[in-house]
């Protein structure tokens, strides 16, 4: 829903999915949260690839936490298998630092089943990289997000995209919210592209963690979502100066408004009845952000 816009407290902005030199990434985990706290984000979750070759890592950053910083611990987690055979990618955010490796023969799906359960949020990363089919998303039944966006993604493959995977998802009556992350390796400049604004009362782990997972935040490269209601059966929209605002939801509903330097819309969900829909902003230099699904 748009409950992140009235929801109390403000936006931080945090980058859920990177990773460093614990598992395949170039710079050590203090380097990677000093890099992000200095480019101002408010939080990270450094989430290492949790596999045996890298001694399964929960990285522990809570030593590079400041007044202004704050981080979350977590993981990408594997297990076999997606449709095609391969391992799954599963972001975990928000694991203790006691989770257990995955047991022998347990499936990505069980995987991340355990993660939530341990009280993790739970995303379905880059699902267009690798692959993955609607019967893929639709198996991983503890996700809480889809991941909408991955930088990396767009920079090694050119298949960035989780839209189609969440509208898929949604469209079988599944409820998932979106969010977009870095993915940083830092073996190339693959960081500050993509990430989420989290609206919560402090900068603190437990209460980002459990605003995630209410879907109070929204993800975007670059341009602002400053509020989003439904007033009169109209949503009605606030943004940072941008090309387009859309709203799209079941098969092909959509309602829109086009100009320059927009920054204020009022869409009619007239054509949503019974259906989800989310808001999509386009800046000037073609760069996102993503609401979280609603209804009406
Ligand atoms: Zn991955
Ligand atoms: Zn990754």
């Amino acid at each position: 829903m748009f409950d992140a816009f009235t929801a109390p407290g403000r936006f931080h902005r945090g980058n859920l999915h990177t990773h460093s030199n614990r598992s395949d990434g170039a710079l050590s985990p203090e380097e990677v949260c000093r890099h992000y706290a200095g480019a101002g984000y408010d939080f990270l979750c450094l989430s290492d690839h949790f596999l045996p070759q890298f001694q399964y890592p929960l990285t522990d950053t809570t030593p590079f936490r400041t007044d202004l910083f704050t981080t979350i611990i977590g993981a990408e987690l594997h297990a076999p298998q997606t449709h095609l055979g391969d391992f799954w990618h599963i972001l975990a955010v928000g694991l203790p630092s006691d989770f257990a490796a995955p047991a022998e023969g347990e499936t990505g799906p069980e995987l991340a089943r355990r993660a939530r359960a341990a009280g993790a949020f739970i995303g379905l990363a880059h699902p267009q990289w690798y692959g993955l089919s609607t019967e893929d998303g639709l198996s991983l039944d503890a996700a809480h997000a889809v991941e909408i966006y991955n930088y990396t993604c767009e920079l090694l493959s050119a298949r960035p995209d989780g839209t189609a995977m969440l509208d898929q998802l949604l469209q079988a009556g599944r409820w998932l919210g979106a969010y977009a992350a870095d993915d940083a390796h830092f073996k190339a400049k693959d960081s500050l592209g993509g990430w989420v604004m989290v609206k919560a009362e402090r900068n603190e782990p437990a209460l980002l963690l459990e605003a995630l997972k209410e879907g109070h935040y929204y993800s975007s490269q670059g341009p602002e979502i400053q509020d989003a209601r439904i007033e009169d059966d109209h949503l009605v929209v606030s943004t940072s100066p941008v090309r387009s605002i859309v709203v799209g939801g079941h098969g092909a509903r959509s309602a829109a408004e086009h100009g320059e330097n927009l920054t204020k819309a009022r869409l009619p969900l007239k054509a949503f009845e019974n259906s989800w829909f989310r808001l999509t902003i386009t800046d000037h230099a073609g760069k996102r952000a993503w609401s979280q699904p609603a209804k009406r």
